[in-house]
């Protein structure tokens, strides 16, 4: 029976990583869910699956939910009570399903127990990739990836040798704008940009999509999950979300991995590895999706995904300014404060703003992000610096 501590169990990985761990309830047990305000979806989490330690990062929301369920489990808050869950409680597996730079600090305590790391939350690797790779190594620490493109990657070097990698094939579906011309992408409402064709994600993900940046974070992610140079890294559209990505071999060979847009079964691998599951979910019917289709991204119109490319070449504390001012610029477009357009033009602004460190540890990824923050906030709204 393996114990697990889920890192965001309200959002949409860790409600879907709840639904797998509910089919196999032989297999997994919850020691602790941790969350951020929804304490309404939280209560019937802890009615089912009775976890020891739920964290509510707002203090209200947690006092409120303390009186709710009178003593049914421990409550505690804020990043203090994240970080203790990471740090102190009997856990097997970490689920890291937040989002954001905030699934850091506790995905690293996790790794310096030498635990399993089945890790949604890309930013993670994107803000400290090298950091935390040596970290996993020196505690002997895994990550097995839940993102659904690293999973297919990870699946296919099963019984490979990494050094036979020619390069790595991301695949992308180009989200909801992939046919809509670059000049109209002032004008995207937000109700556009949340509404993907293949994936139902939470919002920062979805803009992410809308904008390529989530390939773009994808690509970093890659990078320190395979240890592949970005040179051998490669994106590739494909509307259908059914090649989840591939491997090119020195001998020409392409492995791919297949299947339904679903995240529960990246999630299940990342539980059951090196087992495989019996489960019931839909099974892929090729026949029936008939057309498989394939081509190369537009850098141009999809900026943020060179802006991506460019900063894995730089390196540095590069990643992590990217990163923060992403956060920063998606959670104002959500609000209605900027137009879609400015994303990539503010995360360039915070970019040349700031002189890059080659090597950061991590206090400096810490202050640099808080510091990418703070300029991008106080940009004036609206401003992009570009017109
Ligand atoms: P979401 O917004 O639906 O859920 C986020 C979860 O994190 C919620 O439970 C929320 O309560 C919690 N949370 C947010 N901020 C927090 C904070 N400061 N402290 C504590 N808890 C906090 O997001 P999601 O779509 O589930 O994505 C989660 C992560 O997984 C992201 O990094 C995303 O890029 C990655 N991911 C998601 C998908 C997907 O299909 N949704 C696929 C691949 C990767
Ligand atoms: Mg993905």
């Amino acid at each position: 029976m393996k114990k697990i501590l889920i890192l965001g169990s309200t959002g949409s990985i860790g409600i879907n990583a709840l639904n797998v761990i509910r089919k196999f309830p032989g297999k997994f047990k919850i020691s602790a869910l941790t969350i951020n305000t929804r304490i309404d979806l939280l209560e019937p989490q802890i009615e089912e699956f009775k976890p020891g330690l739920v964290v509510v990062q707002n203090k209200d929301f947690a006092k409120e939910l303390k009186r709710k369920i009178n003593g049914k489990c421990e409550v505690r808050c804020g990043k203090d009570g994240l970080l203790y869950a990471a740090a102190n409680i009997d856990y097997d597996i970490l689920i890291g399903a937040m989002v954001g730079f905030a699934g850091l600090a506790p995905t690293i305590e996790a790794i310096k127990r030498g635990k399993r790391i089945a890790l949604a939350n890309k930013e993670t690797l994107v803000v400290a990739g090298e950091l935390v790779t040596e970290l996993c190594k020196k505690h002997n620490a895994e990550i097995i990836p839940v993102d659904s493109e690293h999973s297919a990657i990870y699946q296919c070097l099963v019984g490979e040798n990494k050094n036979y990698v020619s390069k790595l094939i991301l695949t992308a579906s180009g989200g909801p704008f992939l046919n809509t011309n670059k000049e109209t992408f002032c004008n995207v409402t937000v109700k556009e940009a949340l509404n993907h064709p293949n994936w139902n994600m939470g919002n920062k993900i979805t803009i992410d999509s809308a904008s390529m940046m989530n390939k773009g974070l994808e690509v970093i992610e890659a990078r320190w999950l395979f240890g592949i140079p970005r040179n051998k890294i490669e994106v590739v559209i494909h509307p259908q979300s059914i090649v989840h990505s591939m491997i090119e071999f020195v001998d020409g060979s392409i492995k791919a991995q297949i299947g339904l847009p679903d995240m529960k079964l990246p999630i299940q691998y990342a539980l059951s590895f090196p087992e495989r599951l019996a489960n019931d979910y839909p099974r892929t019917n090729l026949p029936k999706i008939g057309k498989l289709t394939f081509f190369e991204p537009d850098l141009n119109k999809f900026e943020c995904l060179k802006i991506a490319y460019d900063v894995l070449e730089t390196g540095g504390i590069a990643p992590c300014i990217l990163n923060a001012a992403n956060e920063v610029a998606v959670d104002k477009f959500l609000n209605g404060k900027i137009k879609f357009s400015y994303i990539p033009a503010i995360i360039n602004k915070a970019l040349e703003k700031f002189e890059n460190h080659k090597q950061p540890d991590l206090e400096m990824i810490f202050e640099y992000d808080k510091l990418t923050r703070e300029f991008v906030k106080d940009l004036p709204t609206g401003h992009t610096g570009l017109n």
